[in-house]
């Protein structure tokens, strides 16, 4: 579904990606770790065009590598930032409104999940209880939840979700852990930024590990759980 190959970035002069090239493919679940300032949401931005990058991404069969980032989501690459941006004199309905954006299908021509509000509340059900509340007096953890949930009224067929439980409640990063499974379940592929361990094995099939904006290791989930000198020295225990 996605293609990175060579990847470079730089803010300024400052050259923050090296040559980094990554794959996800369709339903797959796969996590980019590494510790704070490894590069795991400048890589996001650049894949989306949101900086200035060197290199090739295909994304379901199109090169989106000169695109702009209206016109990769228009393709149906979503970007969950880590930053939450909701409106917070808007109510939940009302911000998952903003994110709704036309049915999908894939290059091969099957249809893409389909979401809507009622799906949606029911598949994070602290915002089922509070559709009117603006966001604004929601909980970090919800906030990243309707960030969530407004990325996916856009029926993305793959989701850049940055990490989504930095500093969430436990109750609530559980939630979102069940909510990477049922994308998964549903045929959407997830690129996944994480620092934690647990949280990655819980939902991904495999990881890349970045350190200073460069790959230094990647395999699947159970290769990492057997690797302690690669968790010693690049993640967060
Ligand atoms: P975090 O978990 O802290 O978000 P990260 O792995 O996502 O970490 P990035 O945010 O991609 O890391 O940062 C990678 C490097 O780029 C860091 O050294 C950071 O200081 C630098 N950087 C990030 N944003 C900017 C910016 N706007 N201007 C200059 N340097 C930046």
């Amino acid at each position: 579904m996605l293609s990175v190959a060579n990847l470079n970035a730089s803010y300024g002069a400052a050259r923050i990606l090296y040559d980094l090239s990554l794959e996800v493919g369709r339903g797959e679940v796969v996590s980019l770790m590494g510790r704070n300032g490894a590069g795991k949401t400048t890589t996001m931005k650049a894949i989306m065009g949101l900086i200035a990058r060197a290199g090739t991404v295909h994304f379901d069969g199109s090169d989106i590598s000169r695109l702009k980032p209206f016109e990769i989501a228009r393709l149906g690459l979503g970007f969950t930032p880590e930053d939450r941006r909701i409106f917070s004199d808007l109510t939940v309905l009302e911000n998952l409104d903003i994110g709704r954006q036309p049915l999908r299908t894939f290059r091969d021509g099957t249809a893409a999940p389909h979401w809507n509000e009622t799906k949606l509340l029911s598949l994070f059900p602290n915002l089922g209880e509070m559709p009117d509340r603006p966001g604004g007096q929601m909980s970090g953890g919800e906030q990243q939840m309707l960030t969530i949930a407004r990325t996916l009224m856009g029926n993305p067929l793959l989701i850049l979700l940055d990490e989504p439980s930095e500093g969430v409640a436990p109750l609530i990063v559980e939630q979102i852990a069940d909510t990477i499974i049922e994308l998964k379940k549903e045929g959407v592929s997830v690129l996944l930024s994480e620092q934690n361990v647990h949280f990655a094995q819980l939902v991904s099939d495999r990881a890349y590990v970045l350190e200073k904006g460069q790959i230094q290791w990647s395999g699947t989930m159970a290769e990492l759980a057997n690797n302690a000198g690669v968790q010693r020295s690049y993640l967060t225990m």
